[in-house]
This record gives C-alpha cells, structure tokens and sequence, in this order.
C-alpha cells in the first residue's frame, strides 16, 4: 500500500554524520512495531512485532512488518534491541532472522524479553547471538552508544533506550507506563530522565497508544479487591483469562488462591509456558503445592481457580473452546469466569460472543465493563503530559499507536511546550533525517503489509482480500455455458450454480431467459469469442442480482467451446 503523501519521493543518498529514521511498522496501526536507525552505513534496529489481521482481512493470521527496505542493507544492520516480550515486539524475529541471508545480528534485550524470544527461536531451530542487559546498563554498538532505562509496562523487565550517535540523541520509550506502586517496585525511572532532559533529548519517540485517554492509569495493584472479592464469592470453580505474558496479573491471582485455599491450573499452551519460564527466571513467585496440572483438576472439587488464555476470544484458545463445550473443562452454573484483560479494538465481536455463550451456559462472567479487573499498560495523558515535562525533548515522534492516537499525543507535546513544527506524526515509511539534532522530513518509502496466510508468506494484494471478503460476504455463483465455436451457438447451458447466495435454485429460473436474449444478441453482433461470451454473462448476472435481489456476488463465469 502506498504512502499517503505521494508529493514525497524516496530519500537521497544519506550525508556523512546524518542519522536517519525509518519506520517500517506500528504508525497507524497497533502493532508490528520495527524502527530503524542509520547512520555512517550501519543500521541499528529497535522491535521486530506482529500486527494481528482485522475483520476486513478474512483468512490472514497475521501480518508482518515490510522488511524489503532492509534487502540491499542486511550487511550494516549491527543489531536488534527489543524493547520487552510482546509479541507485537518480538513476534516477527524469526520472520526477520529468516529472511536475513546472515546470521550473525545480535539480539539485545533484558532477561525476560530475550528468553521469551530465544523460546521462539528454539521453536523453530534458529540461532542468533544473545545480549542480555539491565536498566543502568550502557552498550557501545559500533556508531551507536545505548543506555537502557527502567520503564513499567503490563509485562515484567521492559527497558527504553538512549540512543546517542553524532547525529543527535533519542529516547525511545517502548511501550510504558508510571505505575508508582509496580508489584516488582521497579518504576518508570523519572530520575534518570530527568537528568537526561537536563543533558537535552533531541528526539523522543514515545507510545501514544493512550494518549486520548485523560487521567492517569490506576496503578496493576488497584484490580486485586475486585480480583479477590469475585473469586471469594465464587460458588464453584474460578476461570482466570488473561494474557499470558501478563506476569504481575497471573501473581495477582496465585496470592488471592493461597489466601482463599484454592489450588491453580494454568491452561493453553503459552499461558503454561510463559509461566513456566516466569517462574524459573523467578519473576513469578509460586507457592510450593499451590499448582496443580489441569488434567488433574476434577480431584480437587470446586476449590480450583484456572488461569487460561483467550481474553480477546482467539478461535482456538483455551477460553473459546470452554465457551463453545469444545474443552476437557465443563464449564457450567456456579462458576465465575473473570475476563482479567483489555479489549483490543476489533476483537469485541469476539469477545461478547464468549460472554454471551459462557453466560448461557450459567457462569458469572466479570470482566473490565462490570469490574475493576484490568488496568492498561500504557501512559495515559496525564502521564505523558508529566513525563514531557520531565525530560522536555526538542522533538516528538508519537509512535504505537493509530491515527487518533499520534495525533492525540502530538497535541499533548504541543500542550507540553513543545513547537508544533517539532512534532512529526507520520505514517510508516516516511523518512527522517537528524543532522546535528535538527530533524527534516527526507523522503519516503514504500512500506507494504506482509501477511501470513497459512504456509505462505507475501504481499497479498488488496484484490485477494477484496475477493475473500465478497466470498463471505455476498457469495459466488457460477455460470457454464458450452458453444459451437463455429457459429457460437449454444450447445448446453448456461448451467448456474451458486453458493452463499441463495438456497432456492429455481431463482435463476428467471435470469436464465435474460442470459439466453442477452447472448443471442452478442452472438448477432459477431461477439462470439469466449472471453466476449462470458463478459456478457458476468454482467447479465451482475445486473440481475444487484437489482433483483440486492446482492453483488462474485461471479465467474466459464465459456467452453467445441
Ligand atoms: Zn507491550
Ligand atoms: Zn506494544
């Protein structure tokens, strides 16, 4: 797809000492998140994430950031920071590793991101070398000199970073929050910042995904009385869906079961997983015997709470599976389920559909519209608005987040005391370049979606969606027709088919004598080849179904002739 600013060609040749911004994901859009930085023929990277497909996109599982732009420059990429474990952070490395023609692109990340990383990795027998840091830590990287910093977020060890080069500094963020009352008692660090600012940040590259939320985001410790009292009240079995990364949550709910003697299961593969890792990396803190394994559960009767995935209704989590009778776990009257989580702009359908059949089935659904059971992991405006205050940066790039969040948090940089004219919100692939700490919009690039579809992985083009959607949507009927390719007189047909459009066959009866005419008619004009012949029936057919019966299926129509 292209840019929307078509005035913008592509950016000349890079000076000497000029650092240059390439966004190849997450402008716009809520995830797939991939910045580059060039400077002196090296190329630094933060995040590699995934972008996970919408309504309108039937049939992609999921969606990749456009790496073309790295195709003649793999040789200077010198390295990968990942900024923590999500997946709209980290999920696109293996992608990325794959597509690299070399293998020796570090990885550099804190603990927890680089060992759910090296997870995937394993999974699928690749190798990359590894660089684990800490908040304080600093790391010369060829052009690049990096200091991590502490910052908080809806998953444990996240780090931002200052990138300093000669062209200027930059902090980017990654996704953050303020959380002053953190269960790990590791804030934001607003000190350092602070001093950062006082040094001067050229540039910061902050997530906006909040930034049209007001207030302040309520601290994770706020959910446990609202946790604790649905679990208390509890007749029966409790089910826990949350995300499976979400550490401090998932803790939450293991010091509300030793409390309320309740033995935890946790379900679904990543959930079981994550937390498997979390607690060897003792970041997750468990309670000897508190566990138990879920085939194990019906032993211990209805003092059981079970941690599972499928908060945003995935067709094949755990959570959808129980909600559709289609899981060992039997839910049914007495049980509470608590939906611990967010919901993701697009996922609602989904969502309230679980509801619905948990409902049915006689479970208490509590979730964050009748609850306080979810906090968000992102700066809300007050936060921001506090936050560049602190470091007041000379320039704002508002990444993570769609359009009315960019612009959102834009207008908060502007409140902040920050020069409109030093504030870009811009769409992926438009190119920017700092010399000396002055920022100029250089260029763009074309930047596409990659999808994933199944085994195959390419640019599907907006027609193939378009078609999938029409199949779904309005249906498809086919028409054959055979003719003597001597005089294109009709031999057999035309023979309609159709699916998803009607159940009742003798409707074509009518259209079938408006095809005859109209194909008489061609033939009398000498427009008797086949292509001619099955344009006439796809606009026959076009025509009779929009008019008649208000549909606009895909048609396809087929000339044979002998
Ligand atoms: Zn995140
Ligand atoms: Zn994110």
């Amino acid at each position: 797809m292209a840019h929307s600013h078509p005035e913008l060609r592509a950016p000349n040749t890079l000076e000497a000492d000029s650092l240059r911004i390439v966004t190849l994901g997450g402008l716009g859009e809520v995830g797939r998140n991939m910045t580059l930085f060039e400077i002196n023929n090296e190329i630094f990277i933060v995040d590699c994430g995934l972008l996970f497909p919408k309504e309108h996109q039937p049939g992609i599982d999921l969606i990749l950031p456009d790496f073309d732009y790295l195709h003649e420059r793999y040789h200077k990429i010198k390295g990968i920071f990942l900024t923590h474990g999500h997946e709209d952070h980290i999920g696109a490395i293996p992608h990325l590793l794959s597509y690299l023609p070399i293998k020796d692109v570090p990885l550099i990340g804190s603990r927890l991101t680089i060992s759910l990383v090296s997870e995937k990795l394993k999974e699928r027998k690749l190798t990359a070398p590894i660089r684990i840091v800490k908040e304080g830590e600093t790391l010369k990287l060829g052009e690049y000199q990096l200091e991590f910093v502490a910052v908080n977020h809806s998953i444990p060890d996240a780090l931002a970073a200052l990138i300093t080069t000669k062209a200027g500094s930059i902090l980017i963020t990654g996704d953050f929050k303020m959380d002053q009352l953190p269960l790990d008692n590791r804030k934001t660090d607003l000190v350092r910042m602070e001093e950062m600012g006082k040094t001067g940040i050229d540039l910061l590259m902050v997530d906006s995904t909040n930034a049209d939320v007001p207030g302040f985001t309520v601290p994770e410790k706020d959910i446990k009385p609202a946790l604790e009292k649905y679990i208390t009240e509890s007749k029966r079995r409790v089910i826990v869906a949350s995300f499976s990364s979400h550490v401090h949550r998932v803790q939450q709910v293991l010091d509300i079961a030793v409390k309320t003697n309740r033995k935890v299961a946790f379900v679904g593969r990543s959930m079981v997983r994550n937390m498997g890792l979390a607690e060897e990396l003792e970041y997750l803190h468990v309670k000897d015997g508190l566990l138990v394994e879920y085939k194990d559960i019906d032993k211990f009767g209805d003092e059981v709470i079970l941690i599972c995935t499928g908060s945003q209704g995935e067709p094949l989590s755990a959570l959808y599976r129980m909600a559709n009778g289609d899981h060992p776990i039997v839910v049914g009257p007495g049980d509470t389920v608590i939906l611990a989580s967010s919901l993701i702009p697009g996922n609602e359908n989904s969502v309230f559909s679980i509801i619905n059949e948990l409902t049915r089935l006689g479970a208490k659904v509590v979730h964050k519209g009748n609850a306080l059971v979810h906090v968000s992991g992102h700066a809300a405006a007050g936060e921001l608005l506090y936050f560049f205050n602190t470091l007041k940066p000379k320039n704002l790039l508002p990444i993570h987040g769609e359009w009315r969040h960019l612009r959102a948090c834009g207008e908060l940089g502007i409140e902040s005391g920050i020069s409109r004219k030093n504030i870009f919100t811009i769409e992926n692939g438009i190119v920017l370049d700092m010399k000396a700490g002055k920022i100029e919009v250089a260029g763009a690039i074309h930047v596409g979606y990659i999808f994933i579809d199944g085994p195959t992985i390419g640019e599907i083009t907006e027609d193939s969606l378009k078609d999938r959607r029409i199949l779904g949507e309005e249906g498809f009927i086919s028409v054959i027709l055979v003719v003597d390719s001597a005089d294109g007189k009709i031999v057999a047909g035309p023979d309609i088919h159709a699916r998803g459009f009607t159940e009742d066959d003798s409707l074509f009866g009518d259209v079938k004598a408006e095809i005859e005419t109209a194909l008489a008619r061609a033939v009398a004009s000498g427009a008797n080849a086949a292509p001619q012949l099955e344009k006439v029936l796809r606009k026959t057919l076009g025509a009779w179904a929009g008019e008649k019966q208000r549909r606009k299926p895909m048609i396809v129509p087929v000339v044979v002739e002998i």
